[in-house]
């Protein structure tokens, strides 16, 4: 349970980890891939205390999925070297907060959200340059793909058809960076098969935006078959961390 303290939580942490990275290092040898994904491990409903000691274990990307939580978990956790996920469904209202501490958004899905991150990056640009702090990086922004045939199997996200016009919107947004795409596999579908047809969403978006090549899909129970699919980053919250409390 989440709640709960292992007596030694910095050795459970490690053992979890070089058990998740193995599974990675099989599956690439598996498929005989030679890049090696980046692995974003997901903390949400973890303390900001589990986030130091990932940190102290070599973890540089971390994932959150709600706007509040990750504000306090990073000015907490204020490790430079930490990378700031957002993966989860975002309201324009919270784009403002999020790119205060966010090096990327995985969950853009549609365009009022991109034009809501344009303008809050540029707000924070003007900030950082009234404080002296140095400018943020461009935010990375990945267009998230409902895969689902049907509404009871969505997990969020635009329909394949929103996905060419979201990525020229995200390309022609001064302050953000297309990365590529991300999806969840949708309930009850066979990830294979789900991951096949995002990395062919994602061909079609590198034919128009060559450098956005990235695909975040993969999670604890299907990271193997998103490496097949060629995922460039995955995200593993409970493999790592334990289970979560059930959504209530
Ligand atoms: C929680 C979450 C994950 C991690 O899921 P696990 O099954 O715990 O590995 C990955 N992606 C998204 C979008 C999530 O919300």
């Amino acid at each position: 349970m989440a709640g709960m303290i292992h007596p030694d939580r910095r050795a459970q942490l490690a053992g979890n980890l070089g058990r998740v990275r193995a599974r990675i290092d099989e599956a690439l040898a598996a498929t005989g891939s030679a890049s090696r994904p980046t692995l974003i491990v997901v903390t949400k409903f973890f303390p900001a205390s589990d986030v130091g000691l990932l940190a102290s274990l070599g973890v540089q990307d971390v994932g959150e999925n709600r706007d509040q939580e990750a504000a306090a978990k990073a000015a907490e956790a204020s490790d430079p070297r930490l990378r700031w996920h957002f993966i989860g469904q975002l309201q324009t209202n919270k784009a403002r907060s999020v790119v205060a501490y966010a090096h990327s958004v995985h969950s853009v899905d549609r365009v009022s959200l991109v034009n809501a991150l344009e303008k809050a990056v540029a707000k924070e640009q003007e900030r950082r340059a009234e404080t002296g702090e140095p400018a943020r990086t461009p935010l990375e922004c990945y267009v998230q793909v409902n895969l689902a045939d049907n509404p009871t199997g969505s997990r969020g996200g635009a329909v394949p058809s929103e996905v060419p016009e979201l990525a020229t919107r995200i390309d022609d947004a001064g302050q953000l960076r297309l990365a590529g795409v991300m999806a969840v596999a949708p309930l009850g579908a066979d990830p294979r098969e789900a991951f096949a047809r995002l990395a062919a969403i994602s061909a079609d978006v590198v034919a128009r935006h060559p450098e956005a090549r990235a695909i975040s899909a993969g999670m604890s129970g299907d990271l193997e078959h998103a490496i097949v699919a060629g995922a460039t980053h995955l995200r593993v919250g409970s493999d790592v961390l334990g289970a979560r409390p059930p959504l209530g």
